[in-house]
């Protein structure tokens, strides 16, 4: 059964790195406001790599008119560039960050002055008090760096001690694992949005790629009619729409408070997700 009721959408790019890659983001965004989406957010590459394509991304969202989110990772970096950082979004206009510890390429070094995102978050606090909205990141299926799903959780918590208003989940195909984490949320008194963050199908390749590099689960059944659609792509699309809009039907059924879309700079397949939910 299909629900009919509204649920907020939000949508994430990450910065272009050619002047094509602009300009085809432009046309993709324009594509993607018709579903007015409550922001849209710009990834950023940790150690500070991509920060100027990231700003400029933000100032053109917020130049369309739209309100726009900058990632923030702290990994390698130091409260000095920080504040700086913070100033200039400030003074772009910029009211909402997504925290993050972020990773670093293999090569950097450690250093830096924070350790996880919650010092980051805290660190905003002190500086900024209210001036932005902070987004943390949460991990239904756990983080694959931490010691232990309780220890994720502890952590996730203190995120949202330190200030966070609200989180985006990495991305998932088991509902059962995000119903779970909102159910453990609760219970340690934590009491903040938790966004599930969607990931379209598009390719096979690109999926098991980040997949693995990020910790989220494939599922065996889905993995395996990926495979066995080989080269097919038509069908590994048409498959993939499926899937991700039951997934969709299934969150805003269980009460998600909104959706977040990874939209890979793409509009074709969120667009089609959105228009057989409705929205
Ligand atoms: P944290 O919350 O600091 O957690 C990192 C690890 O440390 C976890 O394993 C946690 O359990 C552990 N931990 C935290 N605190 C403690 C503690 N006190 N004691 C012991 N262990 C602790 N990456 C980018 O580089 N750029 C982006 O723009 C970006 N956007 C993202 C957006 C979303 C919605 C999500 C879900 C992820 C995004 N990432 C991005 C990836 C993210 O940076 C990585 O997953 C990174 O490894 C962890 O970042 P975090 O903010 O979740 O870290």
């Amino acid at each position: 059964m299909t629900s009919t009721t509204r649920i907020p959408v939000s949508v994430e790019f990450f910065p272009p790195k050619t002047p094509e890659g602009v300009e085809k983001l432009r046309s993709v965004r324009q594509q993607l406001y018709a579903l007015k989406p409550e922001f849209c957010s710009v990834t950023f590459g940790a150690g500070g790599s991509t920060q100027e394509g990231t700003f400029n991304t933000v100032r053109d969202i917020l130049a369309e008119g739209m309100n726009a989110a900058s990632h923030f990772s702290c990994v390698g970096a130091t409260k000095a560039t920080v504040r700086e950082q913070l100033a200039t979004l400030k003074t772009m206009g910029v009211k909402r960050l997504v925290a993050l510890r972020g990773d670093l390429p293999s090569g950097y070094g450690a250093g830096g002055e924070f350790q996880y995102a919650s010092d980051l978050v805290a660190f905003i606090r002190a500086e900024t008090g209210d001036d932005f909205y902070l987004e943390v990141a949460a991990y239904p299926e756990v983080h694959p760096q931490a010691k232990s799903p309780e220890s994720d959780l502890l952590a996730f918590a203190a995120k949202v001690k330190a200030g966070a208003n609200s989180a985006i989940t990495q991305y998932f195909y088991n509902s059962d694992a995000y119903f779970r984490f909102v159910e453990d949320v609760d219970a340690l008194g934590v009491q903040i949005p938790v966004v599930p963050g969607i990931m379209p199908i598009a390719s096979s390749t690109q999926l098991m790629r980040f997949s693995d590099a990020c910790g989220a689960e494939i599922p065996r059944w889905i993995r395996l009619r990926l495979q066995g659609f080989g080269d097919d792509s038509a069908s590994i699309k048409a498959f993939g729409l499926d899937v991700v809009t039951d997934l969709c039907e299934q969150l805003r059924a269980g009460g998600a408070p909104a959706l977040h879309f990874y939209s890979m700079n793409q509009s074709a397949a969120t667009l089609e997700i959105c228009s057989r939910l409705g929205l």
